[in-house]
């Protein structure tokens, strides 16, 4: 899922949500971009084990395969993720024996940070190149909550190197999928999120700053959903990042079987990307859809919830639903939403569309926006508009990979449906 920066005007405490954002470009501002080297990435890749991405059990099985005793696994997953200690030399609560052994068969590397941005509303991005070569490009976006304190931090983290599933609406699907990300590429960006608070910072004093994650960047997580499963059982664990399993939430566009898996395997809150109140018009801007049509998402979302339904994690779902102007932000769509979603507990986060270069669609009216919202929360919905975040930074997802990374196939062919686009509109007078 593809989320654009922004935070909502209400319910700031309670929806992570409310911080994300949907897939669209912003201008970029060059100068401000900064190339770094990643602190923790060697360029060249090893045939060492890399411990960045193992779950507890993984680390323990691991520990056990080299002939040590399995507690090392928490001690290790501490340093980590924890104290953001990549040389084990620096483990100080493990013998100089095993760290040496350490050192020699393992590593601890995520991606390898090469732009970051960051943003005068707090606002940080980061472009991570992944794999071997020239590698592939995937975005990362921290958002501050908009408040006094500025206490909550979201991190959205894709999941995915592009995206196969091609909403109409998303710069992420117009660069083609090209892979999905292992564990240690995906918890990584939490790792480099968090490390970037504390570089200068002795250990002992490292404290972990994001508070909420949004499996919400590039790509599908549930069509990743081993690696996206194992990170998220990272952030969950009490041995690294510990988090609330009501602050990390997954957003999907609509995969049915997997959100039914999702169920048993995990306890993390829901959003679904919906931007369509009616199957004709949700094929066109979500073609998932036509796979798994709006009754099956729908009650696939109800199952997801009655699976256990009193804890926080599961009280709702988020709905997401960007407003294109003229497409989906009529009256008559509303009142579609009001039926669609009426027996389903939810909140609905209206997200204004940024257009992307020869974009097909334009951002809703404000007036519309807000006529939109008004008839939902009339109906007795929550219904919230997100704000944008980060404008000065390009802190969209996708845009500046899409600029970067334009080398599918689909890329291709998007460029030549412009340029064709370009062709017609030029012979048919509308521009000089
Ligand atoms: S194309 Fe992929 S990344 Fe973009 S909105 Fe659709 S599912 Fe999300």
């Amino acid at each position: 899922m593809n989320v654009e920066v922004g935070v909502s005007s209400a319910d700031l405490d309670t929806d992570p949500l409310l911080t994300a954002s949907v897939d669209q470009p912003h201008s970029s501002q060059p100068d401000e971009q900064q190339p770094v080297a990643s602190p923790m990435t060697p360029p060249e890749i090893t045939q060492k084990v890399n411990l960045m991405g193992m779950s507890r059990a993984q680390l323990e099985q691991f520990f056990l395969d080299i002939g040590e005793k399995k507690f090392r696994a928490g001690q290790v997953m501490k340093w980590i993720h924890q104290f953001f200690v990549t040389d084990f030399a620096q483990m100080s609560n493990i013998s100089g024996k095993l760290r040496e052994k350490l050192e020699r068969i393992c590593e601890i590397r995520g991606p390898e940070v090469v732009h970051r941005n960051y943003s005068k509303d707090g606002t940080r991005k980061w472009v991570f190149r992944v794999g071997d070569g020239a590698g592939s490009l995937v975005e990362t976006v921290l958002i501050p909550a908009d408040d006094k304190t500025g206490a909550r931090k979201t991190l959205c983290i894709s999941s995915q190197v592009g995206c196969a599933l091609d909403c109409s609406f998303c710069s992420t699907g117009k660069q083609g999928f090209q892979r999905d990300l292992t564990p240690d590429e995906i918890i990584g960006q939490l790792w480099m999120a968090n490390y970037s608070y504390m570089e200068e910072v002795e250990i002992a004093e490292r404290e972990r700053t994001v508070t909420n994650v949004v499996m919400m960047g590039m790509g599908e997580p549930l069509l990743n959903y081993n690696a996206v499963l194992s990170s998220m059982q990272i952030m969950l664990d009490d041995f690294a990042y510990g988090m609330s399993k009501r602050r990390v939430t997954l957003s999907t566009s609509g995969v049915v079987p997997k959100i039914d898996q999702l169920a048993q395997d995990i306890d993390v809150a829901l959003a679904i990307s919906l931007h369509a109140p009616n199957d004709e018009l949700r094929n066109e801007l979500v073609p998932i859809n036509k796979k798994y049509p709006l009754a099956q998402l729908i009650a696939a979302c109800q199952r997801y919830i009655a699976k256990d339904g009193n804890e926080s994690s599961r009280k709702h779902v988020t709905i997401e639903y960007v407003m294109l102007e003229g497409v989906n932000d009529k009256p008559e769509h509303a009142q579609q939403m009001i039926k669609l979603l009426k027996n389903l507990p939810s909140k609905i986060n209206l997200i204004p569309f940024n257009p992307f270069p020869h974009a097909p669609y334009e951002r809703s009216s404000r007036n519309r926006t807000i006529s939109f919202q008004k008839t939902l929360s009339d109906a007795g919905f929550v219904c919230t508009i997100r704000q944008t975040r980060g404008d000065d930074i390009d802190a969209a997802c996708g845009q500046l990979v899409g600029q970067v990374a334009d080398r599918t196939r689909r890329a291709a062919q998007w460029k030549k449906t412009v340029e064709e686009r370009d062709v017609i509109i030029r012979t048919s007078g509308d521009i000089d």
